[in-house]
């Protein structure tokens, strides 16, 4: 792996744990990662609870000092006013969120969001000082018919739209095949390589070397304990956004200690 690619194992607890869980599961983790002499230099941890939590864990976050980061699993398109219901990246930022995942593929197919969309809200969250985790991925469409690795780099290029060569350096892109999400299929080490791979030379083409070669890339879909070292051995690569197994305290601390 590339030095200064700092490994980022992200738990996506999607719409799971009310605030006093999240705290439950936090401590726990905190504890779990300690006993076992995790080396947060070596891989960074980060959650994404519901934004009802979010204050929650960033009290405990702070008050302990945990190395553990958290973020937001969406953000508004809008910076403020008249929009019931959204929450703007300048409230996550004041809340201390690190990072802001974004253009989930359970939000562009059930709320309808686009790439365009997506590229908003990383160049929201940036502005407001987080780093956007940008997800794209191919359905099983898209895998059949061998289309890929081009779908994949297309999402990747609209979805890092009007973004410059320098805050894409700072990005990580989460790489999620819609049918290895929930499904207990994981793809393989290689399958994902080859997406992920695919990727960084999209990126390398489009801002550079130096660029491509800064942005850390996530394999997310069904990554357990047991399967979480084989992807990491790949060298394109560089952390994992885990579903259902972060509401697991011993499987996510085992997935963050997979070297
Ligand atoms: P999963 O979800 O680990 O439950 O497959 C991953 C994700 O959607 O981020």
């Amino acid at each position: 792996k590339r030095v200064g690619r700092t490994p980022l194992m992200a738990g996506n607890w999607k719409m799971n744990l009310n605030h006093q869980e999240a705290v439950v599961l936090v401590q726990k983790l905190a504890w779990t990662l300690s006993d076992k002499r995790h080396d947060y230099g070596k891989v960074e941890v980060a959650v994404f609870p519901p934004y009802t939590d979010i204050r929650s864990v960033q009290t405990l976050v702070d008050g302990d000092r945990l190395d553990i980061r958290f973020g937001a699993q969406n953000v508004s398109t809008h910076e403020e006013g008249a929009y019931t219901g959204e929450v703007s990246a300048g409230m996550l930022a004041k809340l201390g969120c690190s990072y802001v995942i974004v253009g989930h593929s359970e939000r562009r197919e059930h709320y309808g969001e686009t790439d365009e969309w997506v590229a908003l809200k990383a160049r929201i969250a940036l502005k407001h000082g987080m780093v956007p985790i940008v997800c794209v991925g191919e359905g099983l469409a898209e895998r059949r018919e061998g289309n890929h690795v081009a779908f994949c780099t297309n999402q990747v290029d609209r979805s890092l739209d009007g973004l410059t060569a320098e805050q894409v350096a700072g990005l990580v892109i989460a790489y999620e095949p819609i049918w290895a999400i929930g499904t207990g299929e994981t793809a393989t080490p290689q399958d994902a390589e080859e997406v992920c791979a695919g990727i960084r030379a999209q990126l390398e083409v489009s801002y550079g070397g130096e660029v491509a070669d800064s942005v850390r890339i996530l394999y997310g879909g069904s990554v357990k304990s047991n399967n979480v070292a084989a992807l990491m051995q790949e060298p394109d690569i560089d952390g994992a956004l885990v579903g259902g197994a972060s509401l697991q305290v011993e499987e996510f601390a085992a997935i963050c200690r997979y070297y």
